[in-house]
C-alpha cells in the first residue's frame, strides 16, 4: 500500500507497483494533492507574513531603483525624492502644489 509514494516518484519505472499504477488510489492521491497544495499555501503565507515583518521597520515602502519615495504634502502623490519639491521637510509633487500647501498652513 506504500507503494504509492513510489508511484509518484518513479513514475516511469514499472516494477514493484502494478496495480497501484493502473489503479492509483485516487481518494489517496487526492488527499496528497490537497495536503501538498495546503502545504504550498501555509509556506507562501508564511513567507508574506515574514518578509512582511522583516519590511516593515522604519522603511517605508519603496519602488523604482531603491529611490526613496516621498508623498506630496498637497494631494498625496507619492513620487521619488529626487523629482520632488522639498519645504521645511515637506515633500511636493510640483511647485503649484508646493505654493498652494504653504499658502493655505
Ligand atoms: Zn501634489
Amino acid at each position: 500500500m506504500l507503494c504509492a509514494e513510489a508511484g509518484i516518484t518513479h513514475s516511469t519505472g514499472s516494477g514493484g507497483c502494478g496495480t497501484l499504477r493502473r489503479f492509483p488510489n485516487r481518494r489517496e492521491r487526492l488527499a496528497k494533492i490537497i495536503l501538498l497544495v495546503l502545504g504550498l499555501l501555509l509556506a507562501y503565507w508564511i513567507l508574506k507574513t515574514f518578509r512582511k515583518r522583516v519590511d516593515k521597520p522604519d522603511r517605508p515602502p519603496q519602488t523604482g531603483a531603491g529611490e526613496d519615495m516621498v508623498r506630496c504634502e498637497h494631494c498625496g502623490i507619492h513620487l521619488p525624492r529626487s523629482e520632488s519639491l522639498t519645504t521645511r521637510g515637506h515633500f511636493y509633487c510640483s511647485p503649484e502644489h508646493q505654493r498652494q500647501h504653504v499658502r493655505s498652513d
